[in-house]
C-alpha cells in the first residue's frame, strides 16, 4: 500500500483567516510595527464577571468530563438564550449540542448529514472554512455568487438554479463573515420556502448575532415556523459577543435525531467541550446582554463607520457599509493589474501580500472567501490603529504605477 496521505488530507486548504495572522505575528516577532486587519477577533478582553466563573469553577473541582452534549447548566442556559432572543424553543436534554468552538459544531453537523458526493450551497463570499469542512465531510460545495454592487445581499431565487437532487444542504452566515450583510425577515422566509419545497437542511450559522448595527434585526430562520426549523440547525457561540474566542465554546441545536448523530460523533473525536470553559460560556449567557457586552457593540459600531469612511476615502478602492459582523470587504478590483515597485499586482493574494512586506498592514485576500476583485479588513481593533492602517494603505494606492 503506498504510503501517501489520503484524497481527503491531501486535498486540505489551511484556513487562510488563520494563515494571514500567523504571517502577521511573524513580522512582529521580527519586531515590525504591524496593524492587524487580518484575523475576526474581538480585541478586548473577556469581561472580567466571566473569568470570575472560571477561575470559580477549577475551585468547586469542575474539572472532570461533563456529558459529552455539555453540562445541564450550560445547555439550560442555552435554550434559555434561544428562547429569549430567538423565539425558539429547543430542549435541553437532546435538542442542544456544546462543541470546542461553533467550528467544531458546523463541521459535526456536514458530518452526520453528508454522504459522499451530496452537495451543500454556499453563498459566496463565504467564510473560508465552509467549503473546506464541506469537502472533509465528503460532500461537494456548490457556490453561488452574490452580486457585489447589492451590498452580497442574496435571495432565495438567486440560490434557485443552483438547487440539484443532489443538494443536501444550505449554508447561510447572517452577519455574514465577509461582507457583514444581513439578511433580512422576508429574505430568510423566501429561503425557508425554497428549503421546505425542495427538501434540503439549513445550517444557520449566526455567531455574529448580537454584532448588528443601524438598528437592524437578526431573525434565525428556525423561528419561520416548524417545517423549516425541523430541517435547520442553528448554530451559534460565545466567541464573538463575549470576546471568548480562546475558549472555545460554540453550541449547536435541531432536530433530535440531528444532535443525537452529532453527539455520538463528538464523544468519538472529541468527547467534551473544556469544563471549565463551559463553566464560564454559562455565566456568559445567563448574564444575556450586559452592559459590557452592549459596550463593546458600540465600540465596533464607531470603528465600523470610522473605517468605512477611510476605506472609501482612498482613490481606486470602495466598499459597502457593512449591517453586521466586523468586517468589510474593500473592491481593489480597480487596482488589479497595477505594479507596485516593479510587482504587478495580479489578484487580491498579490494585493494583500505587498502590503504586509511594504507597509506591514495585514489583510485577508478575497479569494479565500471567493472574491479576487476584494480584500477583507476586520474592524475588531482600535480606532487608532485604524486610522494609521488606513494611512498606510493610502499610502500603498499612492505608490501604484
Ligand atoms: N462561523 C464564522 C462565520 C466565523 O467567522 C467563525 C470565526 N471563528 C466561526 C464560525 C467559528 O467560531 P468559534 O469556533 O470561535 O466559535
Ligand atoms: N472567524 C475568524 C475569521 O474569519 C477567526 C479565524 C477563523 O477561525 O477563521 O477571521
Amino acid at each position: 500500500m503506498p504510503l501517501d496521505l489520503s484524497v481527503i488530507g491531501a486535498g486540505i486548504a489551511p484556513s487562510a483567516t488563520l494563515a494571514m495572522d500567523t504571517k502577521a505575528k511573524e513580522f512582529i516577532a521580527a519586531g515590525f510595527d504591524v496593524i492587524k486587519f487580518g484575523v475576526g477577533e474581538p480585541d478586548f478582553d473577556t469581561p472580567e464577571f466571566i473569568r470570575t466563573a472560571a477561575k470559580e469553577a477549577i475551585d468547586a473541582g469542575k474539572t472532570r468530563y461533563t456529558p459529552v452534549a455539555g453540562t445541564t447548566e450550560l445547555r439550560w442556559e442555552i435554550a434559555q438564550k434561544f428562547a429569549r432572543d430567538n423565539n425558539l424553543d429547543y430542549d435541553a436534554s437532546g435538542e442542544i449540542i456544546v462543541s470546542s468552538g461553533a467550528k467544531q459544531v458546523l463541521y459535526e453537523a456536514l458530518c452526520v448529514l453528508l454522504n459522499p458526493g451530496d452537495e451543500v450551497i454556499l453563498p459566496s463570499p463565504c467564510w473560508v472554512s465552509y467549503p473546506e469542512m464541506v469537502r472533509m465531510a465528503g460532500g461537494v460545495p456548490v457556490f453561488a455568487p452574490a452580486d457585489p454592487d447589492k451590498g452580497f445581499v442574496f435571495t432565495a431565487e438567486d440560490l434557485r438554479p443552483y438547487v440539484t437532487e443532489k443538494t443536501k444542504a444550505l449554508m447561510i452566515n447572517s452577519p455574514s463573515n465577509p461582507n457583514g450583510c444581513i439578511l433580512s425577515r422576508e429574505i430568510l422566509q423566501g429561503i425557508a420556502d425554497l428549503a421546505v419545497e425542495k427538501q434540503f437542511y439549513v445550517i444557520s450559522d449566526e455567531i455574529y448575532e448580537k454584532l448588528i448595527y443601524d438598528g437592524e434585526e437578526h431573525v434565525s430562520i428556525a423561528s419561520l415556523g416548524p417545517k423549516i426549523k425541523d430541517q435547520t440547525i442553528v448554530v451559534n457561540g460565545v466567541s464573538k459577543t463575549y470576546a471568548m474566542t480562546g475558549w472555545r465554546i460554540g453550541y449547536g441545536a435541531g432536530p433530535r435525531r440531528i444532535i443525537k448523530a452529532m453527539t455520538a460523533y463528538q464523544s468519538h473525536a472529541s468527547s467534551n467541550a473544556n469544563s471549565i470553559a463551559q463553566a464560564a460560556a454559562a455565566a456568559a449567557l445567563a448574564a444575556g446582554d450586559v452592559a459590557c457586552v452592549r459596550d463593546m457593540i458600540a465600540e465596533f459600531d464607531a470603528r465600523r463607520v470610522l473605517m468605512h469612511h477611510l476605506i472609501n476615502a482612498i482613490p481606486g478602492i470602495s466598499a459597502h457599509l457593512p449591517k453586521g459582523a466586523f468586517y468589510t470587504m474593500a473592491n481593489i478590483g480597480a487596482l488589479i493589474g497595477k505594479k507596485h515597485r516593479g510587482e504587478v499586482i495580479t489578484g487580491s493574494e498579490r494585493f494583500a501580500e505587498l502590503l504586509l512586506e511594504s507597509k506591514y498592514v495585514a489583510v485577508v485576500p478575497g479569494k479565500s472567501f471567493g472574491e479576487d476583485s476584494h480584500v477583507r479588513l476586520s474592524y475588531a481593533t482600535s480606532s487608532g490603529k485604524i486610522k494609521r492602517g488606513m494611512d498606510r494603505m493610502a499610502e500603498f494606492v499612492s505608490e501604484l504605477e
